[in-house]
């Protein structure tokens, strides 16, 4: 029985020093010390030894079981210490690497134009005011002349949050929160987001205005001529053609719409322009007296005008862009270009 725990310590010995993994291990150790392992096995047969030989082995079968544990234990660690070297040899950092550069963003084309002619009505006097996007039909309609059954309503291109609110369809209540807070003289652009229930190939239900206005005694028609072609001419060039053409809207009387020569085909017609020679920027007028009543500016005093200009189609003329859905796609492809 002796000869049979040394010969088994012996084999343990042997095998534990050959093995290289943690389930290795446990197998060792269920075969040499398990519940139907050789050990117990071995000491199933004590009881036919004789009451003097039988401590003897006993405290033998002890030390052995204690050796092959501690054997088994110290493996172990070196198996575990081993993974962890070899782990950290495969993550290990190479410092020598040439390192990944973040991607430089650049400015959306909306943003551009936004900003450059902020700073062309900025060098005419004009300052900057900003307003809410979900906004009162007050400032949106009502104060702006356009009554509860005006087609501007209609159900088809405005957004009704509920029966008195709306996102705002144009920069315009932005005119009438700045008249109601400030006494003429007044001059602002009102750069902004705006929503309309419209969505095709020069459309979007969400785009951007611009919306201008300059209030103060004696203001009139030649003022608005001269601005807006100041401003025109600045911005498209100055030998660019611009003509006043009369137009219809319900916040300014006289309206009229403005034009430049098409900047394709340089006023001789092509299928941008329709044919006609001219590309229609902006829309502008005399603030009707109707509106200043509804802000409490008194219209024997005072008088101004009023323009506004989709900046969509301003950044299309100026960067040749011919689908409106591209400035909303957010591929950087094409967004690199400006
Ligand atoms: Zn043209």
């Amino acid at each position: 029985m002796k000869d049979k725990l040394d010969n088994m310590l012996h084999s343990a010995r042997e095998l534990i020093s050959t093995v290289a993994s943690e389930a290795e291990l446990q197998q060792i150790k269920i075969r040499f010390l398990g519940k139907k392992g050789e050990l117990t096995a071995i000491m199933k047969g004590m009881g036919q030894l004789s009451a003097a030989e039988r401590p003897v082995i006993g405290a033998l079968a002890n030390t052995v079981k204690d050796e092959i544990e501690s054997l088994l234990h110290e493996r172990l660690e070196r198996t575990r210490a081993a993974e962890i070297d070899r782990r950290l040899q495969g993550e290990k950092i190479d410092v020598t690497l040439p390192g990944r550069r973040g991607e430089r963003g650049s400015k959306h084309p909306i943003t551009i134009v936004t900003e450059e002619l902020v700073a062309i009505f900025a060098a005419l006097g004009f300052g900057v005011a900003e307003g809410p996007e979900v906004e009162k039909d007050f400032y949106n309609f009502e104060a702006l002349n356009i009554p509860r059954d005006h087609p501007a309503r209609d159900m088809q291109d405005t957004f009704y949050i509920t029966d008195d609110v709306v996102l705002r369809t144009h920069t315009s209540p932005v005119q009438i929160r700045t008249m109601i807070k400030q006494a003429p003289p007044v001059r602002i652009i009102a750069p902004g987001t705006v929503y309309r229930r419209d969505s095709d190939l020069t459309h979007s239900p969400m785009f951007h205005q611009i919306e201008g206005f300059m209030v103060d005694r004696d203001i009139s028609f030649a003022d608005l001529k001269g601005v807006l072609t100041a401003f025109v001419t600045s911005y498209f060039g100055d030998n660019v053609k611009v003509r006043f053409r009369p137009s219809f809207f319900p916040f300014t009387e006289p309206s009229a719409e403005v034009d430049i020569a098409c900047v394709i085909c340089g006023g001789g017609g092509c299928r941008v322009c329709g044919q006609s020679g001219w590309l229609e920027i902006l829309g502008s007028g005399m603030i009707d007296p109707e509106v200043f009543k509804s802000v409490g500016y008194d219209p024997e005093l005072y008088s101004g005008f009023a323009f506004g200009m989709g900046l969509e189609r301003i950044a299309m003329l100026k960067y040749g862009v011919n689908d409106l859905r591209l400035f909303f796609e957010n591929d950087t492809r094409f967004l690199k270009q400006f």
